[in-house]
């Protein structure tokens, strides 16, 4: 299966697709955690993008498309990913659209993670990654409203989207919602 999970950082996407990733035997590929090795590492790629992510900006479309792209490709996602982070953007939702018709598949499901800002705020705040800075929060959370949020209606209008209220419970509660859609999706 290949699947997108939609949502506010701190939503609870990286933990979900971890443990979907386990469940259905696909590598789970998290275009935050990619960016923020490449910074670490201090690479071509990290020194492009290190600045709009301290900002909490998106980083430009060309750089993220590149390395998903030429993940998504390699055999051990043959039969299936969970991408989280990517697209994050109408005009990425439709580059990966037109990859994904080049490539002759398409996407099984997409998770939207609707959380309470209040409960968005607290498990940042108790995260205290470097990204994480207050003013740095806000923005990200800005551009989720402004840039990502139009995706919910571009994917609903695909048929391809299913909610999850991802503050209601613990982990594994929210990764038994998960399962259920899953299990009943076409494969
Ligand atoms: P995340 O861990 O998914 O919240 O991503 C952390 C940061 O990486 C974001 O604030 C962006 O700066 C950058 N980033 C991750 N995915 C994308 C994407 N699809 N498009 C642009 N920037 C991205």
């Amino acid at each position: 299966m290949r699947i997108v999970l939609i949502g506010p950082p701190g939503a609870g996407k990286g933990t979900q697709s971890v443990l979907l990733a386990e469940k259905l035997q696909v590598p789970h590929l998290s275009t935050g955690e990619i960016l923020r090795a490449a910074c670490a590492e201090q690479t071509d790629i990290g020194h492009q993008v290190g600045e709009f992510m301290q900002q909490g900006q998106l980083v430009p479309d060309g750089i993220v498309q590149k390395i998903v792209f030429k993940e998504l490709s390699s055999l051990a996602c043959k039969s299936g990913y969970i991408l989280d982070g990517f697209p994050r953007t109408v005009p990425q939702a439709r580059e990966f659209d037109a990859w994904l018709e080049r490539s002759g598949s398409s996407l099984s499901l997409v998770l939207q993670f609707c959380v309470t800002e209040e409960i968005l705020l607290k498990r940042l705040a108790d995260r205290g990654r470097a990204d994480d800075d207050r003013d740095v929060i806000h923005k990200r959370m800005q551009q989720y409203e402004d840039l990502t949020r139009p995706l919910l209606e571009y994917y609903q209008n695909h048929g391809v989207l299913h909610t999850i209220h991802g503050g209601e419970g613990s982990a594994e509660d929210v990764f038994a919602k998960i399962e259920k859609i899953v299990d009943n999706a076409p494969a």
